[in-house]
């Protein structure tokens, strides 16, 4: 049954010999990539700085071009950037009305769908606040709200818990395995800690010199926790090739 359901699941984004130069001279930022993402999958990217884990990103997205190799990707993306990327002169429902605004939504139906998911990500009580007088969680949770209120088939969040405290993280966390439950989302997520790959993905993808290293399946069942003995292992399983 489980290679049934595998083998009808579709592609979402597929790389095939992906190679991308921004400057001319400049060294090839990512490599030879090929990975495939499967609709309703999380994935998370990890490895060093540098290793080109948001030009994959920009890439699904479209904000930028591969310079060779195939490309597919989906048609419907959303983007959530580490601090939230809110304008700061305009409250919490213009900023996650404006995304909408861009995909054309208009009227009755804009200030709906915005004051929908703000309350699903609990922020009904800060709707005319303004980003500064938001704590950095909250702010993150706006641009969570903005992103999913165009109802995107893939969710991309690039470093999105970085500067958060570990409790909010958790929150968070949480709050992400919800969405992604429920919603059935493909998300592709960028991290800089293996402990947070590990406790969200069902696939961690490392990079290392602009490539694919190494790709782990995570089958720990969720819930995760740090108590949990295939946790502490996969963790030192894939710290270990991080810094081989
Ligand atoms: P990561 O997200 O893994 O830290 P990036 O994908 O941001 O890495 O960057 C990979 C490489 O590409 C780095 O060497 C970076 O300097 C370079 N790079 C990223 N964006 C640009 C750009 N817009 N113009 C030129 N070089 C870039
Ligand atoms: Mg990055």
């Amino acid at each position: 049954m489980q290679n049934i359901t595998n083998s009808i699941k579709e592609k979402v984004i597929a790389f095939d010999g992906v190679w991308k130069t921004y400057d001319v001279g400049q060294a090839a930022s990512l490599r030879n990539v090929s990975l495939t993402v499967d609709q309703g999958e999380f994935v998370c990217l990890i490895g060093p700085s540098g290793c080109g884990k948001s030009t994959i990103l920009k890439i699904i997205a479209g904000l930028e071009k591969e310079s060779t190799g195939v490309v597919t990707i989906p048609g419907n993306v959303s983007m959530v950037f580490q601090f939230g990327a809110l304008f700061p002169w305009f409250d919490v429902l213009k900023n996650v009305e404006l995304g909408l605004e861009m995909q054309g939504v208009r009227g009755e139906r804009l200030h709906h769908e915005a004051i929908k998911q703000i309350e699903l990500i609990g922020l009904a009580e800060h709707i005319h606040k303004y980003p500064r007088e938001l704590s950095g969680g909250q702010r993150q949770r706006v641009g969570i709200a903005r992103a999913l209120a165009v109802d995107p088939s893939v969710l991309l969040l690039d470093e999105p818990f970085a500067a958060l405290d570990p409790k909010t993280t958790f929150e968070l966390h949480k709050d992400i395995l919800k969405i992604w439950a429920e919603t059935g989302k493909t998300i592709v997520m960028v991290s800089h800690l293996i402990e947070e790959a590990v406790s969200l993905a069902g696939r961690v993808i490392l990079m290392k010199d602009s490539t694919i290293d190494h790709v782990f399946s995570i089958d720990i069942i969720r819930p995760r926790r740090e108590q949990m003995k295939d946790y502490a292992e996969t963790v030192e399983k894939i710290r270990k090739e991080f810094f081989r």
